[in-house]
């Protein structure tokens, strides 16, 4: 049983200084841990027995040290197996073993055995301890890139994998064994004909997810939740046949970069701008005639919105007379000035919808039926540090979607 991984040795000297807390620390570097059974002659020259021991090779010491495993593994960490990490300590020599980058799998195997009694080890079919190689001690495999069909894995990937990459290699879905891979934080699938996205991609660990240049036609909502809505930093949906994006969307609350650019997209979610987190942002060639009303909120660093058509302008409709909201509105407009916790256990949930239908007033302040829909413009320069020109003419100034809930409102804001 061999397991490729990152090594780190510590001799704990606790026992050699009566009791003291130093001990001392060799680097970390890439080792093979083997464990087998080893023939050892029986006391007082009796008959040879198997002995089951652990060798740790390193490149510095490729024939490597042993430790016996009957009765001197005196304890395991194994709390972050499953991100292919434990330690190991020894009673003789005295030593703990920082195991990292090891597969998950392969450790939990390995740890499984140190574990049992020494009669159950007595039972355990193991092969016999075999010298380790140089190239035996290579580094768990991190990263695959595959550059065309016939170079894809079929039999499988590696559980250490934390990059993969198949650009342009003809897939038409995501495999779904690339979601149970628990390191993997980096995934290209650029240019290749996916047509939709599986909802197990929710708890993936992705930190960047590049799909650019696919047959995406939706990003369904089941995705905007769990694990990669708040580890995702990196989304590359570019030159998918996105038309719409839903609402949930704007849970993405780690993004640092989209780029959504030549897709189809016609508005953005209500709620694009609570992704405060977002700094680069591209959005050119859709179809976008205005742009929502929490834009406004995002503080970029880059902004491309260019080629979309942005015809948008004026009074859209007046829903209600300003000059008497109704009593449901006044209370709801109370109810969000304060930030009044509700919930469908304390409040009907018709009235919970509607509480959640509130806009927000240019003034900052909450309007739900009495308000003024109005197109305004926006300057770019006010969200973002760089902006691209939306058109030739360097145009920097696009129709977005504004509520005013007062008269007061209207007159200030002078629209
Ligand atoms: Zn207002």
């Amino acid at each position: 049983m061999r397991l490729n991984c990152e090594l780190e040795v510590v001799y704990s000297l606790a026992v050699m200084n009566g009791g003291g807390r130093s001990a001392s620390k060799t680097t970390r570097s890439k080792a093979s841990v083997c464990l087998g059974k080893k023939p050892v002659q029986g006391p007082a020259g009796g008959v040879k027995r198997d002995e089951l021991y652990l060798i740790v090779s390193t490149a510095k010491n490729v024939s490597g040290s042993k430790y016996k495993v009957k009765n001197n593994v005196t304890k395991i960490f194994a709390k972050f197996v499953h991100e292919g990490k434990a330690t190991i300590k020894f009673k003789e020599p005295a030593h703990d073993l920082f195991i990292s980058k090891a597969e998950p799998d392969k450790l939990k195997e390995l740890l499984k055995v140190l574990r049992l009694t020494p009669q159950e080890q007595t039972g355990v079919e193991l092969a016999p301890l075999l010298p380790t190689k140089m190239q035996h001690i290579e580094a768990p495999k991190s990263k695959l890139v595959v550059k065309s069909r016939g170079e894809y894995p079929i039999k499988g990937f590696p559980s250490s994998l934390e990059r993969f990459e198949a650009v342009g290699v003809s897939l038409n879905r995501l495999d779904m064994r690339l979601l149970e891979l628990k390191m993997l934080q980096f995934l290209d699938l650029s240019n290749n004909s996916i047509k939709s996205l599986p909802e197990s991609l929710k708890d993936a660990s992705l930190i960047e997810l590049k799909l650019s240049g696919n047959k995406l036609t939706e990003f369904p909502d089941s995705i905007c939740i769990g694990n990669l809505s708040e580890r995702l930093k990196l989304l590359d949906l570019a030159r998918n046949s996105l038309a719409h994006l839903s609402h949930k969307f704007s849970n993405f609350k780690s993004l640092i970069q989209l780029r959504l650019d030549c897709n189809q997209l016609q508005v953005l979610p209500r709620t694009f701008g609570k992704m405060t987190t977002l700094k680069f942002l591209s959005i050119s060639n859709n179809k976008l005639v205005v742009l929502p009303p929490s834009f406004p909120n995002l503080s970029l660093e880059s902004l491309d919105l260019f080629g979309n058509p942005f015809t948008a302008s004026g009074l859209v409709r007046r829903c209600s007379d300003l000059s008497l909201p109704t009593l449901q509105e006044l209370t709801g407009r109370v109810i969000k000035k304060y930030r009044v916790p509700y919930s469908p256990y304390v409040l009907p949930i018709g009235l919970c919808h509607y509480l959640d239908s509130a806009k927000k007033c240019l003034c900052g302040k909450a309007c739900f039926n009495s308000f003024l829909h109005y197109i305004a413009n926006l300057n770019l320069h006010k969200v973002s540090a760089t902006v691209t020109a939306v058109d030739q003419s360097g145009t920097t100034k696009v129709p977005v979607e504004a509520f005013l809930c007062s008269a007061k409102c209207l007159k200030l804001w002078n629209l």
